[in-house]
């Protein structure tokens, strides 16, 4: 029986899509005619990705239908952006990215020729279309951050941890390299907010924090498991050099030259190590480092114990 459809959901295929001019490559091939023509298309194509480096790829690929280029290069230090796209050209066209006092990142366009004043002219007008789908994608790169990130110690968190544990164990499991995993928790914690107070036990979380990413090469590895608990993941790390490392962390925390009143704080933490076994699954291998962090704790605090 025919029914009469009133809902007002858009299904765009691929194929409707390419018809309407966003998709994929056999765009490339056509020639704008006019300026204003490749303006509107590139403002339509950007639109269609929320991802910074998509969306500059894009607009590489896009600009040179009216202006050759060799290279685009783009940084932003703050969100620590940075891509380098097509190779090297002896001539360039930098331009500091603005809008509405916001700074956007830095843009250089590179190429064999001199660029004519007419084509530097294209360019700036067809930088205008990208602040926007730029700065929604920066926006949004900064929630996603936000939202992954543990506000106080600006180490990862519990979805971050689910997250890149997954993957981790995946990528282990499927290059047979092994992954170890420290779980950290802070000896006696309770006894500095207590006799220091709530502020002076965050900033103590800050610095145990601070010590533990000065002390690993990937900070991004680096998770706020529970209040005064963290979890880092070692990738491609056997039992024995995780072992090292939880040494030198526990070494890191001892060396904090945390001062309150003028009197150093002194704080220790408390290790428990596990290595990834064929077939375990990530709750297992959490656990399991958390059984030898138990153990370490019952044996007196301020050492590593290895999960057998
Ligand atoms: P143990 O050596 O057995 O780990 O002793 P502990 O005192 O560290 O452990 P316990 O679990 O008894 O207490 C943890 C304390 O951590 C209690 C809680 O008030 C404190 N804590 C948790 N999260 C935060 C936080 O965000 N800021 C501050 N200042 N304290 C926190
Ligand atoms: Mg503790
Ligand atoms: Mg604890």
């Amino acid at each position: 029986m025919a029914t009469h459809n009133q809902s007002n959901t858009i299904d765009f295929d691929a194929a409707k899509l390419q018809r309407l001019g966003y998709a994929g490559r056999i765009q490339k091939t056509l020639k704008p005619v006019s300026l204003a023509q490749l303006r509107q298309q590139l403002s339509l194509r950007l639109q269609t990705s929320l991802e910074a480096k998509r969306i500059l790829e894009l607009f590489y690929s896009e600009v040179q239908r009216l202006v050759p280029l060799n290279a685009l290069s783009y940084q932003l230090a703050s969100c620590d952006l940075r891509l380098d796209l097509g190779e090297r050209g002896n001539h360039s066209a930098g331009y500091r990215l603005n809008h509405d006092g916001e700074f956007l990142g830095e843009l250089t366009f590179r190429r064999n020729q001199r660029f004519s004043e007419e084509e530097l002219a294209q360019l700036e007008s067809l930088l205008a279309s990208l602040l926007f789908p730029l700065r929604n994608a920066l926006l949004y790169r900064a929630a996603l951050q936000t939202a992954l990130r543990d506000p106080l110690t600006a180490t990862g968190n519990h979805v971050a941890l689910q997250q890149t544990l997954k993957r981790e164990v995946d990528i282990a499991k499927r290059t047979l390299q092994p992954l170890s995993v420290l779980m950290v928790d802070i000896d006696h914690f309770k006894r500095i907010n207590d006799s220091h107070g709530h502020i002076i036990g965050d900033q103590a979380l800050i610095a145990v924090a601070n010590a533990l990413k000065d002390s690993l090469r990937n900070v991004d590895m680096v998770f706020r498991y529970g209040g005064e608990e963290f979890v880092v993941l070692l990738s491609n790390t056997s039992r024995e050099a995780a072992s090292m490392v939880g040494e030198r962390l526990r070494m890191a925390v001892l060396g904090i030259q945390y001062l309150v009143e003028k009197r150093a704080i002194e704080m220790t933490v408390s290790l428990g190590c596990s290595t990834l076994l064929p077939g375990e699954s990530m709750d297992s291998l959490l656990r399991r480092a958390d059984s030898a962090l138990y153990v370490s704790k019952r044996e007196g605090r301020n050492r590593l114990s290895m999960a057998g």
